[in-house]
């Protein structure tokens, strides 16, 4: 089981404290949204994850972690200040503001109001959606001079590094560099929760490799990333893949390919239950090149005037010098944090017939990996028992102590929120030195040792 729609999620996420509409006392801002004490956690455990397989367990790797706000040339030369657009379009009768490449069309073939259903809408404009800024303290708004961006992507980071990279850490084809951080992106229609906002994370790799490696290292990549999916718990049937049209491709890449997820499981025609999770892309050369000084154009002008840098590689093997390809796998912290909770949801009845919400997260990902309860909390050895079990466990694994409710309400909560293993300190604890420990998933229970309690979990959970 899965969550029926995305709301199911919006709210859980709410009552438990994952995801909180942002800058609610002032009446919200649009799509933004604040991550409480538990969707901290959650992202952080999808990005541990991410950098441990793709960092870590690889030898060929580097991290980086590059500024958000960049010389506004790195931008130009990326391409991003003249086609970074989305086509906007307004409705004439209820005056939405729409993005024109994804209105359904009506019998022919014109864009349709997906508010009111009217076609009577604006010739279509291209909106460019970088967030602009000035730099400096003596800058006006309208200084040319100051004119930044906010990063729309975390890429440019890494190639404008290339050479940094390459020359620090003695690296050899094929090689990559990983970069996790926040992009902003003014789009046009935001929504879905935590799907499309205007602010988000992005966990980005750029695998640098000869031209002729490219086709086949794409494919692993591509392969490689539904594995790692599928270890965050999505199940096989939720995820699809999508391969772009020659007109949908980005005008720099060679091949595209999204891993989409069953975002919208209520709609009734299948084909539209799916959005995209990531994007693979074999992006060529494109980028190298365009921030090196050295290529020229058909008259033999420079392409870029402006870079002090030649960001080539040299074969010592070969004796050759050449722009690397690059493969590029790009995906959202956001849309996998919504992926793995409604993947996660599942509702089970109890013996007294009442529905409860278990989220059956992987031990990785879930925020707690135990609770511990004490039975009686007006027991101070049971209390204190229970504190010193916590405060144990927690040297190896996220651990809270939680004694605000009846065991029911407890259990019931720990579950909710993806808890693997609810431990209970009772009376009989303090004569055996045991505790009963219970399972999420099958809600049943053992008792177990406290001497072997800690070993006893983490074999559990591994
Ligand atoms: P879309 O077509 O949905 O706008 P995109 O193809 O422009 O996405 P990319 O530029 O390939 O997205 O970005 C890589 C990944 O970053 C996406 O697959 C998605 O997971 C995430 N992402 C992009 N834009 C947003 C956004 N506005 N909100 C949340 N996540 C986003």
């Amino acid at each position: 089981m899965s969550a029926p729609n995305i709301e199911t999620i919006v709210s859980l996420s709410k009552r438990r404290g994952f995801v909180y509409p942002a800058s609610e006392i002032y009446g919200g801002l649009g799509s933004s949204w604040d991550y409480g004490p538990l969707g901290v956690e959650l992202a952080n455990n999808i990005k541990k994850s991410w950098w441990r397989w793709i960092v870590y367990e690889r030898d060929d790797i580097e991290g980086l972690d590059s500024s958000i706000i960049q010389n506004r040339l790195v931008w130009k030369y990326s391409g991003h200040e003249q086609t970074f657009h989305d086509p906007l379009v307004d409705c004439r009768d209820c005056k939405t503001r729409l993005r024109e490449d994804k209105l359904d069309r009506d019998a022919n073939g014109k864009p349709v109001c997906s508010n009111c259903g009217s076609t009577n809408l604006t010739e279509s404009r291209p909106f460019n959606l970088m967030f602009r800024t000035t730099v400096g303290a003596a800058s006006s708004d309208e200084d040319e001079s100051a004119l930044a961006y906010l990063r729309p992507e975390t890429a440019q980071g890494i190639f404008i590094n290339f050479a940094n990279v390459l020359n620090t850490s003695r690296r050899k084809l094929p090689f990559g560099i990983a970069q996790i951080g926040k992009a902003f992106r003014n789009e046009v229609t935001p929504g879905n929760f935590i799907f499309r906002t205007r602010e988000f994370e992005q966990m980005e790799m750029e695998y640098f490799c000869r031209a002729e490696d490219a086709p086949r290292l794409h494919q692993e990549w591509i392969d490689g990333f539904q594995g790692w999916l599928e270890s965050l718990g999505l199940s096989a049937a939720n995820l699809s893949l999508y391969e772009q049209t020659k007109e949908e491709l980005a005008h720099y890449a060679e091949r595209t390919v999204d891993i989409m997820y069953r975002y919208f499981p209520e709609r009734e025609d299948e084909s539209k239950q799916w959005d995209e999770l990531m994007g693979i892309a074999n992006r060529t050369d494109y980028d190298l090149r365009v921030h090196s000084k050295k290529p020229e154009d058909a008259e033999g002008k420079r392409i870029n005037p402006d870079s002090t840098e030649d960001l080539s590689y040299f074969d010592t093997a070969t004796n050759e010098r050449f722009y690397p390809y690059v493969i590029e796998p790009a995906i959202g912290v956001n849309r996998t944090l919504l992926a793995v909770m409604m993947d996660a949801y599942t509702e089970k009845t109890n013996e007294k017939g009442e529905t409860r919400v278990i989220l059956k997260l992987t031990p990785e990902m879930a925020p707690i990996k135990v609770a511990v309860l004490p039975l009686a909390k007006n027991k101070p050895e049971i209390v204190e028992m229970a504190k010193k079990i916590k405060k144990d466990l927690q040297r190896s694994m996220r651990t809270v102590y939680d004694d605000t409710g009846g065991i029911g309400k407890l259990y019931a909560r720990q579950d909710e929120i993806g808890t693997p293993f609810c431990v209970t300190v009772d009376h009989e604890s303090l004569e055996d030195n045991a505790v009963t420990v219970r399972d999420r998933d099958t809600w049943e229970q053992e008792r177990v040792g406290t001497d072997s309690l800690r070993e006893y979990l983490q074999k559990r959970l591994s």
